[in-house]
């Protein structure tokens, strides 16, 4: 298989979704709906990347079940390379998502296989020929590190989206990114972590450009885009620090995955604006506003003629 100009590395999990009127209580049961489909974050940048218009490669694992069957088939029908390190004594990683009819969503993720991958699971060959390297944290967190490093080394850009924000997380991964991609919870935990002051979640999208870039600029990675929902991102390099807002005017279903689609669209609007981050993010703007106006993950993804026009 030949490497892709974008190499991604992360989970797979099969999505069980229900969707119901309000969350029930604790102890409580309500009648909802139920649908199945291909996510993880991970795959879910693959996928949003490769519908962006950039040719894909997936390293993940999955387990020896009935989910990582259909796994290989729907890579393919999306045009992915992918390469699954498959572990028969684990289960292919599942996520519970609960949604209710204002779009919010709670989620519990069991990363089953996604743990097991190993740094062996990522050839050197891969990342000879990659461009950009893009990574998250719902996987084996050694790979991750392993692979951060070893992309370093062959100059490839390496993003990490810090998704989910773990206790375990090494932080010492943020010197190993090139582009960090928070969300308003990953990046104040981080902050946190860093025992640096962190503003609230309510606070964020209000503070001025400078106090945003100056918090930014405590991670350490050297270019920081904070997703922030409706509000947009915020960018901010050592040539930006400007917040680039969202669509307007969205009709939302589901945001569950609108930071995948922001991520794997960024990462495909790098290749197709070279040199240009705000034109990138305004690109991935584009394609997470349309991935919010559907239901799931994985098929809410939007594809690049819808993106452009
Ligand atoms: P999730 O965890 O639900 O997958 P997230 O918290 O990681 O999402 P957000 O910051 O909520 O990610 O959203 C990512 C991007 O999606 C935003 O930067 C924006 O471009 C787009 N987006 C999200 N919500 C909206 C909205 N209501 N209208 C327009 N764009 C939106």
């Amino acid at each position: 298989m030949n490497p892709s100009p974008i190499l991604v590395v992360g989970s797979f999990v099969q999505d069980l979704t229900f969707s119901t009127q309000r969350f029930p209580s604790p102890g409580e049961t309500v009648v909802g709906q139920f649908f199945t489909g291909p996510g993880g974050k991970g795959s879910n940048q693959a996928v949003a990347a490769r519908r962006a218009g950039a040719d894909v490669t997936f390293v993940g694992a999955v387990g020896a079940d009935a989910f990582a069957q259909s796994v290989r088939e729907f890579y393919q029908e999306e045009g992915i390379h992918a390469a699954l390190a498959e572990y028969r004594d684990a289960s292919t990683g599942t996520a519970g998502i609960l949604f209710d009819n204002s779009g919010q969503n709670e989620i519990v993720v069991a990363l089953g296989a996604n743990d097991f991958l190993s740094p062996h699971d990522i050839p050197d060959e891969f990342l000879a020929e990659s461009e950009i390297l893009v990574c998250q944290l719902e996987c084996n967190l050694v790979a991750v590190k392993s692979v951060l490093e070893r992309a370093g080394r062959n100059s490839v850009t390496r993003i990490l989206n810090p998704a989910p924000l773990r206790e375990e997380l090494p932080l010492d991964l943020l010197q190993s990114t090139d582009i960090l991609i928070p969300n308003e919870t990953e990046f104040i935990g981080l902050l946190e972590r860093l025992e640096s002051s962190a503003p609230t979640e309510e606070e964020l999208p209000h503070l001025s450009p400078d106090e945003l870039g100056n918090l930014c600029r405590k991670l350490g990675p050297p270019t920081v885009l904070v997703t922030l929902g409706r509000h947009g991102v915020h960018l901010w390099s050592e040539t930006h620090n400007k917040r680039i807002p969202a669509v307007e005017g969205v009709k939302v279903v589901d945001t569950t995955g609108a930071g995948d689609a922001f991520v794997g669209a960024f990462a495909a609007g790098m290749q197709r604006f070279p040199g240009d981050l705000p034109a990138a993010a305004r690109f991935a703007n584009r394609a997470a506003a349309l991935s919010v106006t559907r239901q799931g993950t994985a098929p809410a993804m939007a594809r690049l003629e819808e993106i452009e026009s």
